[in-house]
Order: structure tokens, then C-alpha cells, then sequence
């Protein structure tokens, strides 16, 4: 019998419905059912006596002798009372269970049980009862249960299974399986190092902790958990740098020749100096490029911290190569505007530019399409449109994706096999610390730009309740009437939903009627079509409109500088990194920018303390570990896309960074040579299903 093979069906109290709703839910095995973890645990280990409850005091275990049972019948039809006194040395308490008459059955007079629960009142009884407490029997001599008597886990549901169901079933899958039901997906090497705890040790330890204390249980931070933290880390490192390692095994290309003093050429045509964050990442591309692999690399910075640049630096370099470059943006507003400055940044050079996106006429398209197949057009600016099988390049080099969460994979990889051996670069905007961006990132080398350009005007950012609410309004008149531009942004109640529309609408409709009835008001929500909201977005780029109010803004990386108030209304219904993106949205010309987040409802006093952080620094990486202090890793992204929701582990990976790198470094020393990289795929092909499936965002399956 192995593990993943072991029948649910034959376990008692599981039987064939059970298993079959729970492989509904993605458990298929005995070893699934395991990896089910218990979220809390209880401290039933030691039993108190029975007189030392008190009514209102804490769950406490008792171990005591059933007296004088007896079944109920009450006047309601259907509903039972099974009543009876439990004793120990001390005395005795009276428990009441509602509608189980079959306890009649087991709590038998003189049986012995552990029991677990509280005193409280009821207005059955005069005196305080235990109403239906956990319990368990107990063989003589038998003084550890399942239930009782130890540190117990506590599951969340899992189907109509509850907590003390999961817990027997756990219970006896550990009874059946032995060790060699559980191979060993790691090294050697790592098992030692994390201290030769053996999976099924692990999974055991886990379940039904003996060695290891509540306060360590309660923080997730035993050696078992370590262990399993582990195992997920590895995996999904190996995972991420296998396919990086596949991929590029697939593309060599010539090294590309960046002359030493490209630096000294480049700077001339720059209207300011580079950062040195913005140096070092272009080092870090070049020997990318210099390099026989093609570069596979992820451009970190906060809103404003200069990537863009960056950006056209690599594409110029591909260009002196005799390669084609690429950029791509998430919405035709942000593509023009990349074409405008890349216009710009290219100074006479700007014809070779070739702008595809959606909304092109079909003879311009021709055009361009013609430019990208001849190679005239050196650099493609443009959106979705570029994946279009039609186009197609005479040598594509280089790929560029901006704000490259708004993309999958799948549609990356359609852009960059148009080339061969194509350099890759893709850019986000979102900071997270190194080690969360080597979960989510981690077939990518990743560089970050830590430092902001200089000049830019901080924005004052102030959180306000509802009470202040006219005043804001005032001041946001003030600002229109000194011809500048606002937005204001409402929460998406759910993706592209009803409600999202209407509370969009139903805002714009208040401000346009209400508080702004001179000025002009337009609307940007998720239910418009692409090209609608492309016009409304760009009726507020031109200065049509004055206030934008929109659901979706969040995360176009779009550039008005005249906007210079941001009102988020129910702001504490985001994330802090969330809000830090959307403010990045202002404070990017010459006037002074103001951020307001509104706050309303009772728990407005915990938001306001919540967004403070907001109020106090401009610092996109101490925002986004508050975010993640306050809210877990799944909150900094769109967790289908990251897969980090698919993962147990990840918290407790972030809190010991020195696990994930020793895991990455393994990883990437395994698959460094054809034959490793040969060896970690029959590894990930081995796993079990429902892990592979948990790995299938890192392109594993
Ligand atoms: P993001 O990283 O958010 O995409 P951008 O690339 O749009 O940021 O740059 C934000 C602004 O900063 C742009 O107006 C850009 O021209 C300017 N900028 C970029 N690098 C520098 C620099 N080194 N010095 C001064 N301004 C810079
Ligand atoms: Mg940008």
C-alpha cells in the first residue's frame, strides 16, 4: 500500500461519498489528505479536574466516568436531549448533547472518555452544563486519544467534513503508512541540512505534534513545518528554474556587441543623468546581452523610479546589433504614449518606429506589418495586436513587456518565439521583497530599481472620513479651478460585476449632478469595451475632462501630468501597495499633488490607522512589507496568475529567506548542466498529481 494509492473508501468514517466529494476538491490520496494541514491547535494535554471548571473559564479536557445516561424526548417534535453526569475523583459536571440520540449507544454507563469543552449557561438547567463537549472513549491504559489528551489540530472544513471528522481520518491514514510510501523528492544534501527529518516524520509531527510546543505550533515555525516549507520551496524553485533552463537551452544567439563606451554615446542623447539604480540595471542587461544566452530578466521599480528609459537603452543596443526590438504595453493609451516618448528619445531615428495596436486602419497596418517583416521598422511599439499570428519580423531580438502582470505567460511566449533566441525584459511595477519576487519571478533574473530621479514633487497624501467629505470637495474645485485635473477612484466590488458597474456610475452621477455640476465629468469602469474606455481615457489625457471617475485606472501606467488630486473613495477596501500604484498615477508635473483617501463605515478608525503608512512614506518597498505584514503574499497580486494561493508555504518561506535561497541555489546548481536539467524534470514528472497541478503555473505538466 502506498500513500497515494492508499483507498479513503476503507478508512473508518470516511467511506465512499466522502471520498468522493473530497476528490472533488482536490483530494484524491491518502498523501493529499495529509498535506490538508491543520490551521490552529488546541492544548488538550492536560486533564483538569472536573470541580475546577467554572462557568465562563477556558475550554478545558477532563477524563472521567459516565454516570446515569439518558435519552430525552422533548415536547418538540424531533428534537432530543441525551443527558449525563461525568465524573472523576473530584465530582461531577452534567453534559447535554442536542439531537444525538444515538450516543445512547456509546456513552454508556461506566464508559471512561476524554472529555473537552466549557461550562455555560442554558435554559435548560439551573446549573451550568457542558454542551455538546468534544469527546473520545478511552481503552484502559490508553491515555492518549485523538481528540483529547494531547495538542490536537484543527482543521478547516473540508467539504462537509468537519474539523474532528478531518482529524480522525488523518489519524488513521498515519496509522497505515510507512515511510516508504513517501519518497523523497529532495536531495540528500538539503534533507541533511534541514535537519534529516524524514517526510512522513514531518506530516506525523505536523498532524499530532508531540515534541513541539503551542507557542511554536501557533507561529507555523516547528522544524516539522520548516521541513514542509522546505519541500514546497525547493519544488517550486526547481520547477521555475527548469523552465527557465529549458527555455533557454532552446535559444542561443550570437552575443551581442555593446561597445565599452555605449555609456559615454548614449548619455549624450539623455535630457538627464541616469540614477545609479538605472546604471546598474543597464549593466546588469548588457552582460545579459554581451552573454551567449539570451537575457531572461525582470525590471523591479516602484511608479515613477525611471524603468522606461531603461527600457529604450536595451532596445537601442539591440538596434546596433541588427535586431528588431519590441515593446509591449497593456492598453493602446500606454503603447501610444511609449511610441511618443520613444519618438522622442530616437530624435531623427523616430521613422523606424512601427506602432501596432487594435485600432489601426487596415492599410496603415499593412504598412507597418510590411516595415516588421522587411526590418525598416527596427523598433515595434504596441499592444495585444503584436501577438497577432500575421506578425512577423525580419530578426527579432529583444521583447519588452511593461506592466507585465497585465499579461500571461502563454501570451508573453507568442511574442518572443516571432524571434529566435530573444532576449526577454520584462517590467512591473510592483515591489516586493527579493524573496517573494524569487517565488512568483523565479524563472527571471531580477533587477531593481531602488532610488527615484530626482525633481519629483512628493504627493501629500491624507486620510479623511466622511465627515470631511465636503471639504475635500472644496479643495478639489480649488485645484480645477487652477486648471488642474483629478481623478477619482472606486473600488471594484468584483471583476468587471454588476455592483462595480453600478457603484462607478452611481458616483460619477452624484459628482456630475452634485459637487462638480460645472465641471466636466467622465467615467471609466470594467464593463466598457477596450476601445471605450481607450476614448474615455484619452478625453481625460487631452484635458476634455476634468475628473475622471474609474474602477479600472489601478493599474494603467498612463502619464497625466496636469492630474494632480487622486480621491479613492472606500479606500479601505485596498491593499497598501495597491494604493501607493494608484497615487503613482499623480504627482508627475510641475504642481503640487494631493491624495485623499476616503474611509467610511464603523471600522473606519482601524483603516485610518491601517493607511497611515501611506500618509508617512513615499517608499514603495516599506509599503508593500506592511501590505504584506497585513494582508499575506497572495494580497500584493492576482493570485491566479502568481499561483502563490496554490502554495502552503509561502509565509513561512518570506519570513526565513535563508531557506528560499539555499533552495533557489540548489535548484539552479541541479539543472546548471543538460543532464541535471534532464534529471530535475523527471523529478517535477514524477510528482503526484494534485502537486503538479499546485505547480502549473510555473509551467510544470
Ligand atoms: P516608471 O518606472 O513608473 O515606468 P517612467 O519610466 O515613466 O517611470 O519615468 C517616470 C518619469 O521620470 C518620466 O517622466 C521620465 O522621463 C523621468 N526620468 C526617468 N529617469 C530619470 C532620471 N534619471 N532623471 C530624471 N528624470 C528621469
Ligand atoms: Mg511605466
Amino acid at each position: 500500500m502506498t500513500a497515494s494509492t492508499l483507498e479513503f473508501e476503507s478508512l473508518p468514517g470516511i467511506g465512499r461519498r466522502r471520498a468522493a466529494e473530497w476528490r472533488g476538491l482536490g483530494i484524491e490520496t491518502a498523501e493529499d489528505l495529509l498535506y490538508h494541514l491543520p490551521f490552529r491547535y488546541e492544548d488538550r494535554r492536560r486533564a483538569a479536574q472536573v470541580t475546577e471548571l467554572v462557568l465562563g473559564g477556558p475550554e478545558a479536557t477532563l477524563l472521567v466516568t459516565v454516570r446515569r445516561p439518558r435519552l430525552i424526548r422533548t415536547r418538540r417534535r424531533g428534537f432530543t436531549l441525551f443527558e449525563a453526569q461525568l465524573e472523576d475523583t473530584s465530582g461531577s459536571a452534567t453534559a447535554i448533547w442536542y439531537n444525538q440520540p444515538y450516543l445512547v449507544r456509546s456513552l454508556v454507563e461506566g464508559k471512561r472518555l476524554f472529555v473537552f469543552g466549557r461550562l455555560s449557561k442554558t435554559r435548560m438547567r439551573r446549573d451550568p452544563v457542558l454542551e455538546n463537549p468534544d469527546w473520545e472513549a478511552i481503552a484502559e491504559g490508553d491515555l492518549e486519544g485523538v481528540h483529547t489528551g494531547r495538542i490536537v489540530p484543527v482543521y478547516r472544513k473540508l467539504g462537509s467534513a468537519s474539523s474532528k471528522a478531518l482529524r480522525r481520518a488523518v489519524h488513521s491514514v498515519l496509522a497505515r503508512v510507512a515511510a516508504e510510501d513517501f519518497p523523497e523528492p529532495l536531495p540528500p544534501e538539503l534533507v541533511s541540512a534541514i535537519g534529516e527529518t524524514s517526510r512522513l516524520e514531518a506530516l506525523r509531527e505536523v498532524h499530532f505534534p508531540s515534541a513541539s510546543e503551542p507557542e511554536a505550533l501557533a507561529s507555523g515555525e516547528t522544524p516539522a513545518h520548516r521541513r514542509l516549507a522546505f519541500e514546497e520551496t525547493y519544488l517550486v524553485q526547481l520547477a521555475l528554474v527548469a523552465r527557465r533552463g529549458r527555455a533557454l537551452e532552446r535559444a542561443e544567439r550570437p552575443p551581442y556587441r555593446v561597445d565599452e563606451d555605449w555609456k559615454r554615446a548614449v548619455g549624450k542623447r539623455l535630457p538627464f543623468r541616469l540614477t545609479s539604480a538605472q546604471q546598474r540595471a543597464l549593466r546588469e542587461i548588457r552582460s545579459d546581452l554581451v552573454s551567449p544566452r539570451p537575457m531572461y530578466r525582470l525590471l523591479q521599480g516602484d511608479v515613477g523610479s525611471g524603468k522606461t528609459i531603461v527600457a529604450f537603452l536595451a532596445m537601442e543596443m539591440a538596434r546596433e546589433n541588427d535586431r528588431q526590438a519590441a515593446l509591449l504595453a497593456p492598453t493602446e493609451i500606454l503603447a501610444e504614449q511609449h511610441r511618443a516618448n520613444l519618438e522622442r528619445f530616437l530624435g531623427d531615428d523616430a521613422s523606424r518606429i512601427g506602432y501596432l495596436v487594435g485600432s489601426l486602419g487596415l492599410k496603415a497596418r499593412r504598412t507597418v506589418l510590411e516595415g516588421f517583416a522587411q526590418g525598416s521598422k527596427a523598433f515595434a511599439v504596441g499592444t495585444h495586436a503584436l501577438f497577432e499570428p500575421d506578425v512577423a519580423f525580419r530578426n527579432l531580438g529583444l521583447v519588452v513587456v511593461d506592466e507585465q502582470q497585465r499579461f500571461g505567460v502563454a501570451q508573453r511566449e507568442s511574442l518572443v518565439t516571432k524571434g529566435e533566441g530573444t532576449d526577454v525584459l520584462v517590467m512591473t511595477a510592483t515591489p516586493i521583497p527579493r524573496s517573494l519576487a524569487l517565488t512568483v519571478w523565479g524563472d527571471l533574473d531580477l533587477s531593481v530599481l531602488d532610488e527615484r530621479p530626482p525633481g519629483r514633487r512628493p504627493i501629500r497624501t491624507v486620510v479623511r472620513e466622511e465627515s470631511g467629505r465636503e471639504k475635500v470637495y472644496r479643495g478639489l474645485r480649488d485645484q480645477l479651478a487652477e486648471g488642474r485635473q483629478s481623478y477619482v477612484v472606486v473600488p471594484r466590488v468584483e471583476e468587471g460585476g454588476k455592483e462595480d458597474l453600478k457603484a462607478a456610475v452611481e458616483t460619477h452621477r452624484v459628482l456630475a449632478e452634485g459637487p462638480l455640476a460645472d465641471h466636466s465629468v467622465g467615467l471609466l469602469h470594467g464593463r466598457m469595451k477596450s476601445d471605450e474606455k481607450d476614448a474615455a481615457m484619452r478625453r481625460f489625457v487631452e484635458g476634455e475632462t476634468q475628473v475622471l471617475v474609474s474602477t479600472t485606472v489601478v493599474e494603467v501606467g498612463v502619464d497625466v501630468p496636469n492630474a494632480t488630486v487622486m480621491i479613492v473613495e472606500h479606500a479601505e477596501r485596498f491593499g497598501l501597495a495597491q494604493l501607493h500604484q494608484l497615487r503613482g498615477r499623480i504627482g508627475r508635473g510641475a504642481h503640487d499633488s494631493y491624495c485623499v483617501l476616503m474611509v467610511g463605515g464603523e471600522e473606519s478608525d482601524a483603516a485610518r490607522r491601517r493607511l497611515a503608512v501611506l500618509e508617512r512614506t513615499d517608499d514603495g518597498f516599506e509599503i508593500a512589507a506592511a501590505d504584506l505584514e497585513q494582508r499575506g503574499p497572495g494580497a500584493l497580486f492576482g493570485t491566479a496568475q502568481s499561483g502563490l494561493s496554490d502554495l502552503q508555504f509561502v509565509a513561512l518561506a518570506l519570513k526565513n529567506p535563508e531557506l528560499l535561497e539555499m533552495a533557489r541555489e540548489e535548484a539552479l546548481r541541479r539543472t546548471g548542466t543538460a543532464e541535471g536539467l534532464a534529471e530535475a524534470e523527471r523529478v517535477l514528472e514524477g510528482l503526484r498529481p494534485t502537486w503538479k497541478r499546485r505547480l502549473a503555473w510555473a509551467g510544470i505538466g
